[in-house]
């Protein structure tokens, strides 16, 4: 029988924070899947870091094991240089580079120079997957946040580590930046096999790059799976707060949507409540209209329960209009 080892895994891994009770990582099992970009979503204080600096190495477990294929992860105690060496982390602080070297130098130095042609062409070839070429000749000093968040992802990724981690890089990025760097890291992981482990807080980051979410809450894995899976079904109450930025109604404010749920919270996401004034019982009013660019944020009440809901036919309501309001789906828990 073939001996197929998962690719990463924690097995029953736990750090808890001595002086702190319950702060840390719980108990955690997990196997990250090769060539995939695996996220890690939860609120603040959730063991995000925790967790990927124990998968890289950096931070031992009190309890447990890490394994790369098969083979355990020493932690800082146990190795010279501390985290894997088929693996690389960059997190949102650029310090690690030298502000008054060239991009060129800030990568290339990380490759021993017995082979400069090699040298030259991983240099080259990493300047290309981060489009940073045109910028490989200026010095650190003089670039934006986002091309320095390229320049130490280029410098990650020069030594062909087969996993990449990254602990919420693009939070200094600006947006528009960083969905370009967002597509990149995609386009790389398709093209070079590259494993990815992100960590992150925003839902839009982790919905559209993750192929697998996994969610945290208090140290401890809540659920996992495909980003339209938990963002369509989720669990927990937690992850779909995570994921979106849902209306959460009690019994009686549900009652007011025409809801009768014996549960405790009832979630509507704004895209499955539409507005329609082809009714002849409008009793829902719009408060405020939040325009969006491509659509519409709509708050609507009615007896002092307010609604959050998207309006795809801009400068079709304006404050004050009253509106009959159609709820496609709910959730309970
Ligand atoms: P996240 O990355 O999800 O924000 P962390 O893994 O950084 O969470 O932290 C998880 C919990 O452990 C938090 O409550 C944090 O305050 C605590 N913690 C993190 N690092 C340390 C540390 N070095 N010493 C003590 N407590 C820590
Ligand atoms: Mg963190």
């Amino acid at each position: 029988m073939a001996n197929q080892s998962p690719f990463l895994e924690a097995q029953s891994v736990s750090k808890i924070y001595p002086g702190k009770q319950s702060a840390g990582v719980k108990t955690t099992t997990l196997s990250i899947a090769q060539g995939k970009i695996t996220a890690i979503i939860g609120e603040s204080g959730s063991g995000k870091s925790t967790l990927l600096k124990m998968l890289y190495g950096l931070l031992s477990p009190d309890e447990g094991e890490v394994k790369f294929k098969g083979d355990r992860v020493w932690g800082p105690e146990e190795k010279l240089i501390p985290g894997h060496d088929a693996m690389r982390m960059v997190t949102q602080d650029t310090d690690g580079l030298n502000v008054f070297a060239k991009v060129w130098d800030n990568i290339a130095v990380l490759l021993p120079n017995t082979d400069v042609a090699a040298k030259e062409e991983n240099t080259q070839r990493v300047l290309q997957q981060l489009n940073i070429t045109r910028i490989a000749d200026k010095q650190v000093t003089f670039l934006s946040g986002g091309e320095k968040q390229r320049v130490a992802i280029a410098r990650a990724l020069v030594t062909k580590p087969e996993v990449l981690l990254l602990d919420e890089p693009f939070n200094q990025v600006d947006t528009s930046f960083r969905e370009g760097l967002q597509q990149d890291i995609r386009q790389i992981v398709k093209e070079t096999g590259l494993t990815v482990i992100m960590v992150s807080h925003d839902p839009a980051e982790v919905l559209s790059m993750a192929d697998e979410l996994i969610v945290l809450k208090d140290g401890e894995i809540l659920e996992a799976g495909h980003p339209k899976q938990l963002y369509q079904k989720p669990q927990n109450l937690y992850t779909a707060r995570l994921l979106t930025g849902c209306n959460i109604l009690n019994q009686s404010e549900a009652a007011v949507c025409g809801i009768h749920s014996d549960k405790e919270h009832i979630v509507i996401y704004p895209e499955w409540v539409r507005p329609t004034t082809s009714w002849t019982r409008k009793d829902w009013m719009i408060k405020q209209v939040l325009f969006k660019g491509s659509h519409e944020g709509l708050l609507v009440e009615k007896n002092e329960v307010t609604l959050r809901l998207l309006n795809d036919q801009p400068d079709k309501y304006q404050e004050g209009d009253k509106v009959h309001i159609k709820i496609s789906r709910y959730l309970e828990f």
